[in-house]
């Protein structure tokens, strides 16, 4: 049975390369009806924080990224890698290390000097001196000297790395707090994670931790390490090139699917396919597909797939979204057409759903008319076709089907075509000259409102 998991770091909001990551595992584990795990990595005590798990927490959920097992948190596992440890000791595969950290500061300062690259000697390693008294000792793993190790990535292909490229890395610190690499393992093989999917940034840390895995005599899961995520410019994604933070595209106006549907993409394929639902990717995803090359982001594409799932939306989803929005900004929502209304005309227009509300202001008060129209006012004719149809609107019936043609033969009658007394219809009843059609616009904004305001522009 296929097992993933997601392990992020608590040291910040869930960014998009961790919501890639993210999905991919639970994309994976779901494809293959596997078991989808998280594990909070939160051993970094000054950096991990309670509020980041809390916005992981959040992100995920906003994404539908639901999880059947966890969220596991390593520092209640502090018990579990001292046993492991211990194991280790015992079977000669670590050896307890009292070099101070002064003493591996010089250590690497002298390296540096004679030009080396800086890494432990294992002056402890197979040491018979006597451990110093009062010194809490590390606990270091016996890397093996000879040989190499060699791993096939399902996306990188075969990677082999020399063992004399690796130190005798710390497993457990002396206050008992497990290094990444130690705990890592400890838990992917407790948890029984079949294919740790990760960022590449990983690539190096996979060799340690094979040894360390065939040194618990475990079987190997599978990796696969995604590329990285750059921005348009080529450059590692970061700050610079806008949100990365997955809560603020929800604050932003971003439909949860849009996003999804944009990260999937974003590495991945499915031959032409732009446009799929959660359900497709669950039924599509593969790691085959992954590209090895890193992915660029590009927030015009996220724009139009927000647009594409605005227009998708639901009425009723909205509307519950659009009453929100107008409670909060003091719109009498109550008053005017029914939400679900002014959505169904909206929707196709919007690229965030935050402009919904501002977009459906002039439904529910009355607008100010812009300031073009209040700087000219319409003269002759024109006037008179607005004249018209305020008597005309007066006694109409009141459905698109009537309003349309009746402002079209106002027009008319005035020697006028339709623009010319459409767009000042809109400048004085929506204060704005983008709106739907005005058939439509003019029977939910109701005849009451329509006339109220026709009739105080042209007093
Ligand atoms: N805690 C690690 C990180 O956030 C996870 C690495 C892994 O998936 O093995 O980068």
């Amino acid at each position: 049975m296929v097992r993933t998991r997601f392990a992020p770091s608590p040291t910040g909001y869930l960014h998009i390369g961790g919501a890639r990551t993210a999905l991919f595992s639970w994309a994976y584990a779901r494809r293959h009806g596997g078991s989808f795990v998280l594990r909070i990595e939160d051993t970094d005590r000054e950096r991990s924080t309670a509020a980041s798990t809390q916005a992981i927490l959040e992100g995920m959920a906003w994404l539908g990224l639901n999880y059947d097992e966890g969220p596991f948190y390593q520092m209640q596992r502090l018990a579990r890698y001292r046993e492991v440890a211990d194991h280790l000791l015992k079977t000669g595969w670590a050896y307890p290390c009292y070099a101070s950290r002064e003493e591996l500061e010089a250590l690497r300062e002298n390296q540096r000097a004679r030009g080396e690259k800086p890494r432990y000697d294992g002056r402890w390693r197979d040491s018979k001196a006597l451990p110093p008294a009062g010194i809490a000792p590390v606990i270091r793993f016996k890397t093996p000297v000879e040989g190499s190790v060699t791993f096939h990535d399902l996306i990188k292909g075969p990677i082999t790395v020399a063992n004399s490229e690796l130190d005798d890395l710390v497993l457990l610190r002396a206050d008992g707090i497990p290094t990444y690499n130690f705990g890592v393992v400890v838990d992917d093989l407790d948890m029984q994670i079949t294919h740790i999917i990760r960022g590449d940034d990983h690539v190096n840390n996979t060799p340690r931790q094979i040894h360390l895995i065939q040194a618990l005599g475990a079987s190997l899961p599978q990796f696969a390490h995604l590329p990285m995520i750059l921005g348009q410019d080529g450059e590692r994604l970061s700050k610079r090139h806008g949100a990365v933070n997955v809560l603020q595209y929800q604050e932003d106006g971003f439909l949860p699917e849009a996003l999804l549907n944009y990260l999937a993409r974003l590495g991945w394929s499915h031959g032409d396919a732009e446009i799929f639902s959660q359900k497709d990717l669950v039924s599509w995803f593969d790691l085959a597909h992954v590209n090895r090359s890193p992915a660029r982001f590009n927030p015009e594409k996220l724009l139009w797939l927000n647009q594409h799932y605005l227009k998708e939306s639901s009425d009723t989803r909205l509307a519950t979204q659009l009453r929100i929005d107008l409670t909060l900004s003091d719109a009498q929502w109550a008053m005017g057409p029914l939400p679900e209304q002014v959505v169904a005309l909206l929707k196709g227009r919007l690229s965030h759903v935050t402009e919904l509300a501002e977009a459906a202001r002039y439904f529910y008060t009355d607008p100010a008319p812009t300031p073009d129209i209040l700087a000219h006012p319409p003269e002759g004719a024109i006037r008179d076709a607005l004249q018209a149809c305020l008597s005309a609107f007066q006694t109409a019936a009141w459905t698109p089907e009537s309003l349309g043609p009746l402002i079209k033969q106002t027009a008319q009658a005035h020697g006028l075509k339709m623009g010319p007394l459409g767009m000042p219809l809109r400048a004085i009843l929506c204060g704005t000259s983008h709106t739907p059609s005005l058939d439509v616009t003019l029977h939910l904004i109701g005849r009451d409102a329509v006339t109220r305001r026709l009739q105080h522009f042209l007093s």
